[in-house]
C-alpha cells in the first residue's frame, strides 16, 4: 500500500468510533448494520435505507494526498465508517478487487474542474457503485448460502452489472429486462457469464423497464420469499450502491484540497438523484465543502423543492440529456430525510440549476473550443449549471467548482461530431446480444416461478 495509507495509521480513530448503522427513511425505530442493508436492500416498511446519523471521518482523509490511489482511499475510509461490517483486510481485498479502474481529477482552471467518472467497463459512473456492490457482497456473504441479487436492467447497467458479477463466488444475478416499448436496447451481455454454468441470469419481461422494477422490489419485499432464496437487489436503492459513490467526492477533494484558495463546490448531474445524495453523505462524513449544484434539464421538478417548495412531479419531458430524464427520482425520500433533519443547512448548501437542450449544445462546444476536452451531454447540464450559479453567486476566483463527468463522450460520437466537428470513435461497451432465460409476463407469480423453478 502508498504512503497515502499507512501515513495516516497513527492517527486512525478506528475504535473509538460507534458504527454506522441505517435506518429506513420511513421511521428511526430499527437501526440494522451496514451488512443487513446491504443483504437486504430495503427496509420492510417500503422506505429507503440512509445512514442513522452523520459521522466525522475527516482526521482520516485529511491526511491523504494526491498520492493516494482510489482503492487505497476506499480501502482506508470503508472500515471506519463500517466499523464491525467491514475489517480493514476485508476492505481492502472489497477495494482491490472491485476498481481496476480511478476517478481522475482534471484541473481545467483556477475556476473549474473536470471530475472524471468514465473510465469503467462502460463509460458511465454508474460502474462504481455496481462494483463495490458486487465485491462486498462476495466479502461479507463468504461461507453463507449463496445470495440470488435481482436488477432491473436496461443496455448498460446490464453490461456493467456482467463485469462486475460475472464469476463472483456464491451468487447468482437475475437481470430482468423489458420486453416492450423502449428505446434502448437490452442488455448484451457476454456469454460466458451467462446461464449454462455462468451465474448471470437474463429474463425477460413483456413490459416496460417500470414492470422490471417493480417485479424486482415486490420481490425483495415478500420478506417470506426473500428469506427462501436469499435475495437482496442491485438497483441504486441499495445503499451498498449509494455509499461508494461518496468515495470519489472524497477523492477529488484530497487531490485537490491543496491548490484551494477559497471555498470549494461540486456541480452534479441528476436524475433519480443517486449521485447527488451520495455527495450529501461525503460532507456528512466531514468533507469540507461549500455547496452542491444540482444540476438538471428540463425535468426540474424537484428545483421547487430544493427551493423550499413542494414537489411536484411534472411528466417526463424527452430531452438531448436523456440519462436526465426522470420525472419522480428514486431517491427522493432520501433527499427529503436530509431537509427533514436540517432545513436551514440544505437550502444555504444546494443550488438547483436547469438546462434547456440549446444550452447544453452549445457547452460541449464551448468547453471543446475552451479547453480542448469533449464532455458528454449530462456532463454539460453539470457544466453549464455550475457557470450558471457561479455567476449568479459570484463565485469567480473565490469558489472552485468540481463538475462530475458522468459518461464517457465516445458513448455519444455522432453528437460529439455535429456539435464540434470532431470525429471521435464510437465506443460501443459489448455487441453480444444474449437470450433470455425465460420470457414471462409482467406479474408477481410468473417472476417468482421462475425464480423458484431456476433455484430449486
Ligand atoms: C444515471 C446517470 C445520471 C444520473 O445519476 P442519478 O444518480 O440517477 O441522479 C447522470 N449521468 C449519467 C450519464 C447517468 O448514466
Amino acid at each position: 500500500m502508498d504512503t497515502g495509507v499507512t501515513g495516516f495509521k497513527d492517527h486512525s480513530i478506528s475504535g473509538i468510533m460507534i458504527p454506522m448503522r441505517f435506518r429506513s427513511t420511513h421511521s428511526s425505530e430499527s437501526l440494522v448494520s451496514f451488512k443487513d442493508a446491504v443483504l437486504h436492500c430495503l427496509p420492510p416498511d417500503g422506505g429507503l435505507y440512509v445512514p442513522d446519523r452523520a459521522m466525522d471521518i475527516r482526521q482520516l482523509f485529511l491526511y491523504m494526498d494526491e498520492e493516494t490511489g482510489f482503492s487505497d482511499l476506499v480501502a482506508a475510509v470503508a472500515p471506519s465508517l463500517l466499523e464491525g461490517g467491514l475489517n480493514p483486510l476485508s476492505a481492502s481485498r472489497v477495494a482491490e478487487s472491485a476498481f481496476n479502474f480511478e476517478p481522475e481529477l482534471i484541473r481545467l482552471d483556477d475556476d473549474y474542474s473536470l471530475l472524471n467518472l468514465c473510465k469503467g467497463p462502460t463509460g458511465l459512473y454508474k460502474d462504481f457503485g455496481i462494483a463495490f456492490l458486487a465485491a462486498v457482497l462476495e466479502e461479507l456473504h463468504k461461507d453463507s448460502p449463496p445470495l440470488l441479487v435481482l436488477a432491473a436492467a436496461l443496455a448498460d447497467t446490464g453490461v456493467s452489472m456482467a463485469h462486475a458479477f460475472g464469476g463472483r463466488k456464491g451468487m447468482s444475478v437475475v437481470l430482468v429486462y423489458p420486453a416492450g416499448r423502449t428505446t434502448e436496447p437490452p442488455p448484451a451481455i457476454p456469454s460466458a457469464v451467462v446461464s449454462n454454468g455462468g451465474n448471470i441470469i437474463p429474463i425477460q419481461v413483456q413490459g416496460t423497464f417500470d414492470d422490471c422494477q417493480r417485479l424486482v422490489n415486490e420481490t425483495i419485499n415478500d420478506r417470506t420469499f426473500a428469506a427462501r432464496y436469499h435475495i437482496t437487489g442491485a438497483n441504486t436503492v441499495n445503499p451498498g450502491r449509494l455509499l461508494p459513490q461518496a468515495f470519489y467526492y472524497l477523492y477529488a477533494f484530497i487531490k485537490i484540497k491543496k491548490q484551494l484558495s477559497g471555498g470549494l463546490a461540486f456541480s452534479v448531474p441528476c436524475g433519480n438523484f443517486g449521485n447527488f445524495i451520495a455527495g450529501l453523505y461525503a460532507w456528512k462524513f466531514g468533507m469540507p465543502v461549500n455547496g452542491f449544484i444540482a444540476a438538471m434539464n428540463a425535468n426540474n421538478a424537484l428545483g421547487d423543492f430544493i427551493k423550499g417548495g413542494a414537489f411536484i412531479p411534472c411528466p417526463v419531458i424527452k430531452t438531448n440529456s436523456p440519462a436526465l430524464d426522470v420525472s419522480i427520482p428514486l431517491n427522493f425520500s432520501r433527499l427529503e430525510s436530509f431537509y427533514r433533519e436540517a432545513p436551514a443547512v440544505m437550502r444555504n448548501m444546494v443550488y438547483p440549476a436547469s438546462v434547456d437542450d440549446e444550452l447544453t449544445l452549445r457547452t460541449m462546444e464551448r468547453v471543446w473550443k475552451k479547453y480542448h476536452l469533449h464532455i458528454d451531454s449530462n456532463t454539460a447540464v453539470a457544466f453549464a449549471a455550475a457557470e450558471q450559479t457561479a455567476a449568479g453567486l459570484d463565485w469567480k476566483g473565490n469558489v472552485h467548482t468540481v463538475v462530475l463527468a458522468t459518461r464517457h463522450y465516445a458513448r455519444e460520437a455522432e453528437l460529439i461530431r455535429t456539435v464540434t466537428g470532431e470525429t471521435v470513435p464510437e465506443m460501443q461497451p459489448l455487441q453480444q446480444t444474449i437470450e433470455p432465460v425465460a420470457v414471462i409476463s409482467p406479474n408477481l407469480d410468473a417472476f417468482q416461478g421462475i425464480i423458484s423453478r431456476c433455484f430449486q
